[in-house]
């Protein structure tokens, strides 16, 4: 039994045999074949992209929303069909059937992506999932993204990263828990994986040297903790542990009805993030009053591509539905930093977290941001949607994107579509510029939500991405305390709403922190909802208003968490 340790990401307790997934290729392989098993390596090929195809069928089959996403997977299917006769030719000189794939398929990708075009580099992204499908198919790894095949039991998927996409399709079902070597627990990658309430722990140093494939393994999501081997006694409190946290869900979850409220009646409001229109119902679920942030960015995940203006509405429109009145609260495209995307093969940038993401990105590239807008207009005239505009530096950004949404609106009437010209527009407070001017932007915008995976990385100087600083990325911090207080109290003092949509609000001590400074809206992962219910429930607001006061005057992060830990119970651990 050998244990290592990562950063708690996704609660619960998972054990299964281990699935090694290697990033790039999937698998390693020989490069050569001997003369004499040419033709068994072609049919191996073959095979392989046969299976490698019925799994594009499946996939496509398997999708509730398959319009636009179908057309991605046969497109697919079709230029793994145009790249076989130089696959076989590959083989035919001598390469084994993974190493010709890799060097065919890389090199179309490279070559195509040395031109920029933003066209051709989705182009080199769709080739570079081929060929990463199909050396896992040859590999005898699983057909869609890193999933188990089925009837093996239930895996442990261990790999050194994986991408928001990759993340995106795996499915519950046999996966019993991930364990990643790097990532944090903001990163895109782990929020996907929280809304898939699988057990996770990332940045386990040195994990993918001490696991070999098939050993058995234990994750515990809560404690972050990583069990090589376990033996007999670590087995039963693995079990144990299992139950416990699945036995308190099923509690909580029975409790999603109850008003979010404290004992002395303050009501608030509880909203879940959500990364596609089907995360929703799991919000619903819990007795989410709607949605507080939608990350648009994953419809390109979904698309594979940019949406257009319709595809846009349709996702909107879709949510609003599924909401039943609830809010919507619709982030516009937060590309760039950990979300990157093949969407910007091109713009390769040195330090991409101070770069042109977010909302710069969407300046310089006004016609998809253009779409984005039309669609919220429209969409807005059905609904309460609400527009916010991620990575807001000062009122100047918030001027600029209001001209475009007058543009946008001007347009519309022109072309006599039915729309609102007008709907909330908030932002997301994730800067420290924009926190601390936070009193400036709410003259000029109607609501606030604080983003705090970003203002933490920017105002600690901690890349959120980064395990080996990760113990420096710290809520408690009394700099970010500042930032959160003078943003609360600079949104009260202008009479709008603010709201958290930040990974801290789902973490109860600081959840009642968050409180006690002012805060009536959490945004959540929909799984936290039901324990920030249950904590909010369990205290009065004299009691938070005063943990959150006796804070402020703390000198460290570290005195600030020692007064939490002492003062708060975090749910499910009496
Ligand atoms: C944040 O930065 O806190 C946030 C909610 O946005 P994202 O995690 O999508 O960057
Ligand atoms: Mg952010």
């Amino acid at each position: 039994m050998q244990e290592l340790h990562g950063i708690p990401v996704s609660g619960g307790s998972g054990v299964g045999r281990a699935l090694l997934y290697e990033e790039t290729h999937g698998v390693s392989a020989a490069t050569a074949v001997p003369p004499r098993d040419i033709e068994a390596e072609v049919e191996r090929l073959e095979r392989a992209a046969a299976i490698a195809k019925e799994d594009l069928a499946a996939l496509e089959d398997s999708l509730e929303d398959a319009g636009t996403i179908a057309k991605i997977f046969s497109a697919h299917a079709m230029m793994l069909d145009d790249f076989m006769p130089k696959l076989e030719a590959a083989i035919r000189e001598g390469m084994s059937a993974e190493h010709a794939v890799a060097t065919v398929m890389h090199a179309a990708a490279a070559q195509i992506a040395a031109v920029k075009n933003r066209v051709l580099a989705q182009r080199a992204q769709d080739i570079v999932d081929i060929e990463r499908r199909v050396l896992r198919v040859l590999g005898g790894l699983s057909n869609q993204g890193p999933d188990a095949r089925k009837g093996q039991g239930p895996v442990v998927v261990v790999a050194q990263d994986l991408t928001p996409s990759e993340a995106a399709q795996l499915q519950a079902g046999d996966i019993a828990a991930i364990a990643l070597e790097r990532g944090g627990h903001t990163s895109h990658t782990a929020l996907i994986i929280k809304s898939l309430e699988i057990p996770c722990v990332m940045g386990v140093r040195g994990l993918t040297d001490a696991v070999q494939p098939g050993q058995m393994l234990w994750i515990d999501g809560s404690a972050g903790d990583v069990v090589i081997e376990p033996d007999s006694a670590a087995m039963e409190r693995a079990i144990e542990l299992g139950r416990r946290y699945e036995q308190l869900e099923a509690t909580l979850l029975k409790e999603s009805h109850l008003p979010p409220e404290t004992i002395d009646g303050h009501r608030t409001s509880l909203l879940a993030n959500i990364e596609f229109p089907l995360d929703v119902e799991a919000g619903m679920a819990r007795g989410a009053a709607g949605v507080g942030l939608y990350r648009t960015e994953f419809l390109y995940e979904q698309h594979g591509r940019l949406p257009t203006e319709d595809e846009h509405v349709e996702a909107y429109r879709s949510t609003l539905e599924r909401l039943d009145g609830g809010r919507l609260t619709v982030r516009t495209f937060d590309f760039g930093a950990d979300k990157e995307s093949p969407l910007m093969l091109n713009e390769k940038e040195e330090n991409p977290a101070l770069g042109v993401r977010s909302l710069r990105w969407c300046f310089e590239h006004l016609e998809p941001f253009m779409a984005q807008l039309r669609a919220l207009l429209r969409v807005a005239a059905e609904g309460d949607l609400r527009i916010m505009l991620p990575m807001v530096g000062g009122v100047e950004e918030v001027r600029r994107a209001r001209t475009y949404l007058q543009q946008a609106a001007a347009q519309l009437t022109r072309e006599g579509i039915d729309h609102r010209p007008d709907p909330p527009v908030g932002v997301m407070i994730e800067i420290p510029g924009a926190a601390v001017t936070a009193d400036i932007l709410a003259r000029e915008v109607d609501f606030f939500s604080i983003g705090t995976n970003d203002l933490i990385q920017y105002d600690l100087a901690v890349d959120r991405m980064n395990p080996r600083v990760e113990p420096l990325f710290r809520p408690s911090h009394p700099s970010l305390l500042r930032l959160l207080q003078g943003t609360i109290n600079a949104a009260s003092a202008a009479g709008i709403p603010v709201t958290m949509c930040g990974e801290m609000g789902g973490s109860s001590i600081y959840a009642v922190l968050l409180l006690g400074l002012g805060l009536r809206e959490f945004s959540l992962t929909p799984g936290y909802i039901p324990r920030v219910r249950r904590l909010l429930r369990s205290l009065t607001m004299l009691e938070a208003r005063r943990i959150a006061s006796e804070c402020m005057r703390l000198e460290s992060a570290r005195e600030v968490e020692l007064l939490l830990r002492d003062r708060v119970t975090p749910v499910g651990s009496g």
